[in-house]
């Protein structure tokens, strides 16, 4: 685990902004998690990452399906948020693995709560940690994942 950068967001709007950014830098193939409480900014952060590949979609929390697939033109966004995952088994049934072939990965994949699925992202990726440090500022660090959660 290698720290590429850590930046502090006053707002969602600045959070939003950080994703926006990112999209601006990377095409398919690209895997990210996003770590961080409920109601740290995960969500928020990938509203920023869809509107920042151009695209108008509403991005909400994935609660019932696990996955939201947001077109964005040429490249899909696939966001998962693990968070009421039961168990492995019910990711596998999903076919949770074939996201994380990273050769055959049509998109870029978002993942909300990557803790529920440890051992399954074995692909390299980048972990975005988003912490709370007070009621409206947080701490945005990403880190360069290698092979490992
Ligand atoms: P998560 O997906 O991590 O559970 P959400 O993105 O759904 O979190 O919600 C984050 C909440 O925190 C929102 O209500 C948002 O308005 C609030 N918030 C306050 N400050 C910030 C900030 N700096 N960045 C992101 N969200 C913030
Ligand atoms: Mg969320």
């Amino acid at each position: 685990m290698e720290e590429i950068l850590s930046i502090v967001t006053k707002n969602e709007n600045e959070t939003m902004l950080v994703g926006e950014k990112l999209a601006l830098t990377v095409g398919k193939g690209v895997v990210f998690t996003l770590v961080g409480d409920l109601g740290a900014g995960k969500t928020h952060f990938v509203k920023g990452f869809v509107k920042g590949l151009g695209s108008n979609e509403l991005v909400t929390s994935p609660t019932f399906t696990l996955l939201n697939v947001y077109e964005c033109g040429k490249v899909p966004v696939y966001h998962f948020d693990m968070y009421r995952l039961e168990n492995l088994e019910e990711a596998q049934e999903l076919g949770f693995n074939e996201y994380f072939d990273l050769k055959s990965l049509d998109g870029i994949v978002l993942v909300e709560w990557p803790e529920k699925v440890k051992g399954l992202i074995k692909c390299p990726h980048i972990q975005i940690k988003i912490e709370n440090i007070d009621a409206s500022t947080r701490k945005i660090v990403l880190s360069n994942m290698g092979g490992e959660e």
